[in-house]
């Protein structure tokens, strides 16, 4: 039981926690914990000098036992009433700060995880072979996306501009994205950095990885289908990445670990998690189109864990760094009304999507808002939230 006023249902209860990075008018940003319509000052609350930094980095790199003890710490103060008198000063009102970028962004890297949303684009732009690659089902395909524009939630996206060539033109033009789309992930997030040459093995996931954040991963598929052969994604990713401003950690996260799907393939050793912890998780994402739901991706279903991620992402000998942000890739689940992008909503243009209002999408026009927003089962029976990240379209420069 807690001495605070909870409102029911809340999605940020004792068992969830989350930290950000806040401000309010005229002070400097500094960590904060989101405890139902509040924010907790953690800077003033403990005096430590680690969360008035502003960014979660240096409490990060304190590393799981240093955020195991925090958390029973905060637990206790909110529990037991001989705390209020010290810990109320410190709350403050959710809707009265400004949410930063919770965490400066190390490397970042996305990978490509869900089967089903794999499966769609390879009918698309493959449809005379095999919907999956060779490879797709032996290791978790990724590549290296660009850390200096990952964005906290609310940034504006400004529409790129790019070369584009569709098959049948004869020649590139350049100008803005006709296609661009969204692409709703669950990011994680590195506390404890690794040693150059020293493999991240499965069962290491929880030392070094802090917690999960929700990213949309914004793309321009005219820019992208036209530059990524042969070296993958690049400028159609690269012009802005937005992420939740409250950092879940993984401590919130036991009740909705899973098994994840059923493997078709046999593992290698470093990817084979049969024996060890499962670490799927029952995250259930939702997709809103201008306030519209347009789209309910299970994360349940993604084939590789962020554990199996993690391990691929360091079984040569690369090291982690405090800070790291690695995504899912985009989560589809087999329904129609269950596609994380409007590529695979719309199926590549050929199948608009009709709004609530009558209005019909394929690709996001300038002035729309696409907002994400994820739940979880938390220890307490109900919900945890991982809060939003949202993003308005703004016209070409
Ligand atoms: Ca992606």
């Amino acid at each position: 039981m807690t001495w605070l006023d909870l409102p029911p249902g809340t999605g940020f209860g004792l068992d969830n926690l989350p930290y950000g990075v806040f401000s309010t008018p005229g002070t400097a940003p500094r960590t904060g914990v989101a405890i139902g319509d509040a924010v907790l000052d953690l800077a003033a609350a403990t005096g430590d000098r680690v969360h008035a930094t502003g960014s979660l980095n240096a409490f990060l790199a304190l590393g799981p036992r240093a955020w195991a003890e925090l958390r029973a710490r905060l637990t206790d103060w909110f529990t037991d009433e001989a705390h209020r008198g010290a810990v109320e000063p410190h709350l403050l009102p959710r809707s009265e700060v400004t949410l930063h970028l919770p965490v400066q962004v190390a490397d970042y890297v996305d990978f490509y995880s869900s089967r089903h949303h794999a499966e769609n684009l390879g009918r698309m732009f493959r449809p005379d072979s095999a919907p999956l690659t060779p490879n797709w089902e032996h290791l978790p395909i990724g590549y290296h996306g660009r850390a200096g524009t990952v964005a906290v939630s609310g940034t504006p996206v400004v529409r790129p501009n790019g070369q584009r060539k569709t098959p049948t033109d004869d020649a590139p033009t350049f100008g803005p994205s006709q296609r661009l789309d969204i692409e709703a992930e669950i990011g994680f997030v590195v506390g404890t950095p690794s040693q150059l040459g020293t493999p991240v093995p499965l069962t290491a996931f929880p030392d070094h990885v802090f917690g999960v954040c929700l990213v949309n991963d914004w793309s321009a598929r005219d820019l992208q289908s036209w530059e990524y052969v042969p070296l993958g994604p690049f400028l159609g990713k690269s012009f802005l990445t937005s992420i939740s401003p409250w950092v879940v950690p993984l401590a919130a996260l036991d009740a909705a670990r899973v098994r994840p799907p059923a493997r078709d393939a046999p593992l290698l050793p470093y990817l084979d998690d049969t024996d060890a912890g499962p670490w799927g998780l029952d995250i259930a994402i939702e997709i809103r189109l201008n306030g519209h739901l347009v789209s309910c991706p299970p994360f349940d279903l993604v084939y590789w864990t962020p554990a199996q991620q993690l391990a691929h992402m360091t079984v040569n000998g690369a090291s982690l760094r405090t800070g790291d942000l690695y995504a899912s890739g985009t989560v589809s689940g087999p329904a129609t009304d269950q596609r994380g992008s409007f590529i695979e909503l719309c199926w590549n243009g050929t199948e608009p999507l009709t709004l609530a209002d009558g209005t019909t999408r394929t690709f996001l026009a300038d002035g729309d808002e696409v907002t994400l927003t994820a739940t979880a089962p938390g220890a307490d029976g109900g919900r945890i939230s991982l809060g939003e990240v949202t993003g308005r379209i703004q016209p070409a420069p």
